[in-house]
């Protein structure tokens, strides 16, 4: 069981969007497996979780307007429905309440980089300052810097990114098998249909907190998927 679910971990696809931008995925290689105690079993990036389950992970790039993410939050918490949020460091420090907000209601934190620059693109002591002064945000508001990264402005993380990453604590990157594109606004019936499209066991589908769109489609598409018999599940609990 264990052996498979670690191959299923492994043979993640690609994704072709990424996280508010437009950038285009070449196939690159990955580094080894992390040795990581707290994630032996996980490699430096994942795309999905076991396909043997059917659980899904909403995860959410964590910047946006207070009273949209309250609401939400709200949302969510009506549809009984748990996710991980990828917060941006600076947005967090601006509003240091949902920090807490988000935890009660029963989701996961993890971390979206500091400013959400191109991470891409900065050399390794700039990759590494968004890593951890995110990582530096997430601990002093919630006793934790949470337990993935997730790189800014690119859909899969670079071998590099990874790298740094690991040095800031963050053995495994979080990438994603479905991209919801709802931070181009196509409206709640697309981000749905987007989703639906794509979705099977161990998916982790991208979604934006801030985008009225999102927040809309969010009931339709949780009754949605437990119509298919898929359960959201924080990543922790989907690659536990
Ligand atoms: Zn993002």
């Amino acid at each position: 069981m264990q052996l498979t679910r670690r191959a299923a971990l492994a043979a993640g696809a690609l994704t072709l969007a990424g996280c508010s931008t437009e950038a285009q995925l070449t196939a690159s290689p990955s580094p080894s497996p992390s040795a990581a105690p707290s994630a032996s079993h996980l490699p430096s990036e994942v795309v999905h979780g076991p396909r043997d389950r059917a659980q899904v992970a909403l995860t959410f790039h964590g910047q946006g307007d207070d009273r949209l993410v309250r609401t939400t939050l709200t949302v969510l918490a009506q549809s009984a429905a748990p996710v991980t949020v990828l917060a941006v460091g600076s947005w967090l420090e601006q509003s240091p309440a949902l920090a807490r907000a988000i935890l009660d209601g029963g989701h996961e934190l993890g971390n979206h980089t500091y400013s959400h620059a191109d991470i891409s693109s900065l050399d390794a002591a700039g990759q590494y300052a968004e890593i951890s002064r995110c990582a530096a945000v997430l601990r002093r508001l919630t006793g934790s810097a949470g337990r993935w990264f997730r790189p800014s402005q690119a859909p899969r993380a670079t071998a590099a990114v990874q790298k740094q990453a690991q040095r800031a604590g963050y053995p495994t990157c979080l990438a994603y098998d479905v991209d919801s594109l709802d931070y181009t606004d196509p409206g709640p019936a697309a981000i749905v249909a987007n989703v639906l499209n794509g979705v099977h066991n161990g998916s982790i589908v991208s979604l934006h907190l801030g985008h009225p769109g999102t927040v809309e489609a969010l009931p339709e598409l949780v009754a949605a998927l437990r119509r298919r018999g898929l359960t959201p599940v924080t990543a922790t609990t989907l690659l536990s």
